[in-house]
């Protein structure tokens, strides 16, 4: 499939009406998707990241939910040109390394002290190193010997069946990017291992869904092809599993292609700019309204702040991308280069003072608020009366167990100002709960 871009001037008459329906609620199509892309004179721009902010806070309330992922191991039989852990990165330093059940638990301990109640555990491709069962082992040691509420997972693609079984262990969100939706670039960057297979893995969302996982987590590495021609796909590839299962994607990834030591690519075949970063931000946005839209910190700290304002919904931060990244074990070797090193405590701060709630919650996936159950909640308005008391309930044990006293403060004020705010009929319950948090009590939520 080849790319025609329409670059006429978008109509403004036309913007407003997209702009309108959007602002409903309603959703994007592919076509009026990519007409938003090709918008690049101020005014335009300002309209769009003014609808991304206004639904954003429509679904999610102020909400920014923080989270970290956990590398459990570099070795991969793939061979993706622009990833530090392909199998022919032979370069110094470039050591492979699987953790062990113990150092697994240790690393999300580590997290654990630093307030993270969700994990994404993260792995590449190698049966021999990390089978099925070495992951069960590592997500029920987790589960059972640290205070970690929720683990997601980015594996490489697998049969219905195993997806079944990875959901039996508790796991929340199947993530995996399609990278790139343009198959003869896909080729070219995929040129060996499992992952050349471009049909096996356009198709994993719809064996995870077949498998029981309601909740997928999607993303095209932005710099591979024309960003317009992987947003338009993406959202094409939602549409399908909206069709097919009733329900699209939980969360959309907005990687971009970084450098990384041992990689075969020093420089993205089609960069994205940070202008064209944040239109995408906002139209993903815009076009899946219910999912979360998720920035790592392969983005430079001034555009992460930025992107909150815009439509970003969740925020990994503190990352490490190498096994064994939290703690003091010998150095491997890493997905990517990382460019905001914010720490927890940081981002919380940073979100806090921009008028946002930095939220640990995980309940949603604890109660069964998921899947298609979420976007009916969400389109009921309900997800932000259960979300702001969640979000406030585990702030409140964050700013008890892990923030520093200045960051404390600030999330007691919020608590108090945002808790005063709910409606009088929360608000006693509310209270109680948040008591018995302060005498000690963990892991209360509605
Ligand atoms: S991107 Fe994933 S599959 Fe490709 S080499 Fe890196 S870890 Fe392996």
């Amino acid at each position: 499939m080849e790319l025609t871009i329409n670059r006429a001037p978008v109509d403004h008459r036309l913007l407003d009406d997209i702009l309108a329906r959007a602002q409903a609620l309603a959703g994007l199509s592919v076509e009026e998707a990519a007409r938003l892309l090709t918008i690049d004179e101020p005014e335009s721009l300002n309209k769009l990241f003014n609808t991304a902010r206004t639904v954003k806070e429509a679904v999610f309330g102020r909400r920014v939910v923080l989270f970290a992922p956990l590398y459990l191991s570099n070795s991969c039989t793939n061979n993706c040109l622009y990833c530090g852990f392909r199998i022919d990165n032979r370069e110094q330093g470039s050591v492979r390394r699987t953790l062990s059940v113990d150092e697994a638990v240790h690393e999300a301990r580590l997290l654990e002290q630093k307030g993270y109640k969700r994990l994404l555990l993260v792995l590449g491709e190698d049966r021999s190193a990390s089978d099925l069962s070495y992951l069960r082992t590592v997500v029920e040691a987790i589960y059972s010997q640290t205070g970690i509420r929720i683990l997601h997972l980015n594996a490489a693609p697998m049969t219905v069946e195993e997806f079944r079984e990875i959901k039996a262990m508790g796991v929340g969100v199947y993530q995996c990017f399609q990278e790139t939706y343009h198959e003869p670039t896909y080729r070219r960057m995929h040129p060996s291992g499992k992952k050349a297979d471009f049909q096996w893995r356009i198709e994993a969302m719809d064996r995870a869904m077949e498998g029981g996982f309601g909740d997928v987590g999607m993303g095209a590495l932005l710099g591979l092809y024309d960003y317009r021609f992987e947003v338009a796909s993406l959202i094409a590839h939602a549409r399908h599993l909206e069709a097919r299962f009733g329900v699209g994607p939980h969360t959309i990834s907005v990687p971009r292609l970084q450098p990384a030591a041992g990689a075969a690519l020093d420089r993205a075949p089609s960069p994205v700019s940070d202008a064209e970063f944040k239109k995408i931000v906002a139209v993903y946005r815009l076009a899946i309204p219910y999912a979360g839209v998720v920035i790592s910190t392969r983005e430079p700290a001034a555009l992460r702040d930025e992107v909150i304002e815009i439509g970003a919904s969740q925020l990994s931060a503190g990352s490490s991308t190498e096994p064994g990244g939290y703690g003091d074990h010998d150095r491997s070797a890493s997905q990517f280069e990382v460019e905001d090193h914010r720490s927890i405590d940081e981002m919380v701060k940073v979100i806090a003072e921009k008028g946002w709630l930095p939220s640990l919650c995980t309940a949603c996936y604890r109660s069964g608020r998921t899947g298609d159950h979420f976007r009916e909640l969400a389109e009921e308005g309900d997800i932000k009366q259960f979300c702001l008391p969640n979000a406030l309930l585990t702030l409140q044990e964050y700013a008890l167990d892990s923030a520093t006293p200045e960051t404390a403060e600030l999330c007691n004020r919020i608590i108090a100002r945002e808790g005063g705010s709910l409606a009088a009929s929360l608000r006693e319950g509310f209270m109680k709960k948040l008591g018995r948090i302060k005498a000690g009590e963990r892991d209360i939520f509605y």
